[in-house]
């Protein structure tokens, strides 16, 4: 499939039926499989033959939506999770133990913040933040022989910053470290992280990748190209694993040894599997991702630009805009758009946001985005409703920040909509 365009990789990757074969890809709703002989379950114990044995650890129906989304992005290997935080938990855990750091750009999503700064931390894992604004040394010096590898989000959910994907891989490499990408906001089609360096790549596929908000979802994808045994630092791929009868990862699987063994040891030992039903759904919403995810960019940036030009708005936030401080790493990253997820400061600060909301009409107020339906939230009274004013803007949202998922319905109907309640929202300014 690597020869063919990522559009025709959406519809047509992973399965592919022969002979008089179901069309569509089946539900495999099995926990188990048959064999003939006692031997061949053996050989596959062993990890010496092909095959499914227990739906914790491999399915057809997940296995056919890994080789769709390895393939979107260019890597050797992918393994579904149940959510996109066991994604990112899966891809540190997978090189990283207790007693070892990693370093992470700050400007991430709030989960994987929570994730990385109180969990991993009780682990005994130590997540040291960088910012982009750092100089290589200042982020070099928060690297040492402790460290197992480097992260950073695509275009960061929700700051809507763009991470500088090839300075981190050469920061990285020059360590002897890999680059882990969570590249759920751009998908594989507006951004492949492994081009510019990344060596791993996560997605919360609840996102964009499903599209329709119907299934909780993750994935890891391996690039291949990471050379473990080179770097010297991950004896847990490159000496033997005793918990499966001393498999080398490094030898058996070469260069598919991070996934093979995020696969056969990490999910057969903490079991985040994805269903199958889940699969199939998430494949139905990959066939259309590359004609959603460039209708949403369009439609976003049309509503960036309205929003700019807008009286009742005090700024905008898009990467896509000619404005925006990312606009020059967004040229670089994300040529064919950036994605569907605009913030905006409404005039008139907390109250004329909260009443833009109320107002809305096609736009619905819920704690989601990158969905097909044109959805708002005000972090400052929900996601962030513990803080105070001055907390909110120590931590970069603003009390009069709104923040929109633009969906992939007429652009003039949700310009409309927009209008009508940033109106509405005026009056509230007026009132006070
Ligand atoms: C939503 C999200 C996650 C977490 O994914 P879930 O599927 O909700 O567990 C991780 N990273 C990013 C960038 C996200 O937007």
């Amino acid at each position: 499939m690597e020869h063919y365009s990522p559009e025709t990789m959406c519809v047509q990757a992973g399965y592919r039926p022969e002979n008089g074969q179901p069309r569509v890809m089946p539900i495999y709703q099995s926990t188990t499989y048959k064999y003939d002989s006692a031997d061949t379950l053996g050989q596959l114990f062993d990890l010496k033959a092909d095959g499914h044995m227990y739906s914790r650890i491999s399915n057809p129906s997940l296995a056919f939506v890994e080789e769709k989304i390895a393939a979107l992005e260019g890597g050797v290997g992918a393994m579904l999770t149940s959510s996109g935080q066991a994604a990112n938990l899966f891809a540190v855990l997978n090189v990283t133990s207790a007693g070892q750091n990693i370093v992470s750009c700050a400007a991430i999503y709030g989960g994987t913040v929570n994730l990385f700064a109180v969990t991993l931390k009780r682990m005994g894992i130590e997540v040291r933040f960088a910012t982009q604004e750092m100089t290589d040394g200042e982020i070099e010096a928060l690297i040492d022989e402790n460290t197992r590898l480097v992260f950073g989000e695509t275009i960061a959910n929700p700051a809507l910053d763009v991470f500088d994907i090839q300075r981190f891989a050469d920061i990285a490499h020059r360590h002897g470290l890999p680059l882990v990408v969570d590249n759920t906001f751009a998908t594989p089609i507006l951004c492949r992280p492994f081009e510019f360096g990344a060596d791993i790549v996560t997605h919360s596929t609840t996102k964009y990748m499903d599209g329709h908000a119907c299934v909780v979802g993750g994935v890891v994808v391996d690039s291949g190209k990471f050379d473990w045994a080179a770097s010297g630092k991950y004896p847990e791929l490159t000496t033997p694993d005793e918990s499966y009868h001393g498999v080398v990862y490094t030898q058996s699987f070469g260069p598919a040894a991070y996934i093979a063994k995020a696969r056969v040891q990490l999910m057969r030992d903490l079991g985040s599997t994805m269903q199958p039903m889940a699969a199939f759904l998430l494949n139905l919403g990959l066939e259309t991702l590359a004609l959603r995810i460039r209708r949403h960019s369009d439609n976003a940036l049309q509503a960036a630009l309205f929003l700019e030009k807008h009286p009742q708005v005090a700024w905008v936030n898009y990467p896509g805009l000619e404005s925006s401080p990312q606009r020059e790493l967004a040229k670089k990253y994300l040529p064919l758009g950036c994605s569907g997820v605009v913030s905006f400061g409404v005039k008139g600060g907390r109250d004329a946001a909260m009443k833009f909301l109320d107002s809305l009409k096609l736009a619905a107020i819920v704690v989601h985005v990158a969905d097909a339906r044109t959805s708002a939230l005000h972090p400052a009274s929900t996601t962030h409703r513990q803080l105070t004013d001055s907390q909110l803007e120590a931590c970069g949202v603003k009390p009069e920040m709104v923040r929109m998922s633009i969906g992939i319905e007429n652009i003039e109907d949700i310009l409309a909509d927009l209008d009508q309640a940033l109106k509405c929202a005026e009056g509230e300014t007026h009132a006070h």
